[in-house]
């Protein structure tokens, strides 16, 4: 049987215990959606007012040179770098996921020229379908091949240009074989395309170890930049002279103020700029960023399955005898730093958690989904949680109207 006080002496003997003091968090508050939403880091408001008041506000747009935040995307983009192992100059951040996802497979597309099938798995994230097929609608004879679930490896052969795989599913949590997967895809001349989103920042990421080529994610999530934070994007250093950003904007091109007619890309990363930089987001991304200084990323992936496990033992422990069912991988190695319980009330389950200041979320069709941010997240958080979660279930206050009606934003 585990006790508070084991969660408690867990915490006295955690290395990252101390970051909590650089994230600012409501105190009757377990936030178990930095999955969805990262908390907001102390320092970032005040950071933030002076880049509004010293630089926009006084230097005006001088701010472009002597603030630097011309080169701002890639200065983030190299710091996001050191946390997925890839150079700092293979990343730059820019745009949504969304966005950068279409950049990477057009260019995939172009440069693997004689393949017309870009390989994907049913039950991937919405956008990164939705990405796949506009890109079908707009460029003809490319088609979209969508494997069964666990049938990944059959699908892929040499018709196939670029496969496109979340490294951790957003719902279930269950993480993919990156290495295995992309030496696969290699001996087939299939290019790998990464997303992310669920796993830098928490997970012990390796791209240039596990052999990816491109990849994309979000700056909004592990990573704590703020709500619509610029996303991120790397390409392989091997490939970046082969592959053209589709979206040939003039912040890609080689020498964006000399307004020459005809586009030109960049050297290197900046090339996968289009447009202008939301500097104010890239600002508090930036900051963001500072919070992981002196956290390696082996001490976060080990921290999060530590969490992981423990909340689902705890679940196990006081919520036995409810209709749960653990979606997610049982063992820690094979998931990310969240789980997933199915639950046919899972809905109200949720809100009715989020009422006691327990926060996570709600993913159709039954999906209770708790994620587990190593940086500000306690041992004595699950213990709290789980307690919270046996309470709903036995009480069966789930039951009350008012957890039922659905609001936009899930
Ligand atoms: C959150 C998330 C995104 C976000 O995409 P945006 O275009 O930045 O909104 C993309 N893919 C996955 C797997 C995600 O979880």
């Amino acid at each position: 049987m585990l006790t508070r006080q084991n969660c408690l002496d867990l915490d006295a003997a955690d290395p990252l215990a101390i970051w909590r003091q650089r994230f600012r968090l409501p105190t009757e508050v377990v936030y178990l959606d930095g999955n969805s939403l990262g908390a907001l880091p102390a320092a970032l408001p005040v950071r933030l007012h002076e880049v509004m008041e010293a630089q926009w506000g006084c230097d005006l747009i001088a701010s472009w040179n002597s603030h630097g935040w011309i080169d701002l995307p890639l200065r983030v983009g190299a710091k996001i770098a050191r946390l997925m192992g890839a150079a700092p100059d293979e990343v730059v951040a820019a745009d949504s996921v969304s966005v950068n996802l279409f950049k990477l497979v057009a260019a995939a597309l172009r440069a693997n020229s004689d393949r017309k099938v870009v390989l994907t798995e049913a039950e991937e994230f919405p956008t990164d379908l939705y990405i796949l097929q506009g890109i079908a609608d707009l460029l003809p004879g490319v088609e979209v091949r969508i494997a069964d679930p666990g049938g990944l490896e059959k699908a892929m052969n040499a018709d196939v240009a670029v496969m496109l795989l979340s490294h951790v599913h957003y719902r279930t949590g269950r993480m993919r074989d990156m290495a295995g997967l992309n030496a696969n895809a290699h001996r087939l001349g299939i290019y790998n395309l990464w997303d992310l989103s669920h796993s830098v920042g928490a997970l012990d990421v390796d791209l240039t170890r596990d052999g990816a080529d491109l990849a994309a994610g979000c700056g909004y999530k592990y990573l704590n930049g703020g709500p619509g934070a610029p996303a991120y994007l790397f390409v392989a250093r091997t490939l970046q002279a082969q592959m053209n950003n589709p979206i040939s904007g003039w912040m890609g091109h080689a020498r964006p103020f000399e307004f020459a007619s005809a586009y030109q890309p960049a050297e290197g990363i900046a090339r996968w700029l289009s447009g202008t930089p939301n500097i104010l987001s890239l600002a508090a991304l930036d900051v963001a960023l500072d919070v992981f200084e002196g956290a390696s990323m082996a001490q976060l992936q080990l921290k999060s399955r530590q969490l992981g496990d423990l909340f689902v033992a705890l679940v196990e422990q006081h919520c036995g005898t409810h209709d749960l069912r653990l979606i997610s991988p049982h063992r820690s190695k094979l998931r990310g730093a969240q789980v997933a319980f199915a639950h046919p009330n899972a809905y109200a389950i949720v809100r009715a958690l989020i009422d006691r200041g327990v926060i996570g979320d709600f993913r159709v069709p039954d999906a209770m989904r708790f994620g587990f941010s190593p940086l500000y997240l306690r041992f004595a958080d699950m213990w709290d949680a789980v307690h919270h979660l046996a309470n709903v279930l036995d009480g069966e206050v789930w039951r009350d109207e008012r957890y039922r009606e659905t609001a936009r934003v899930t």
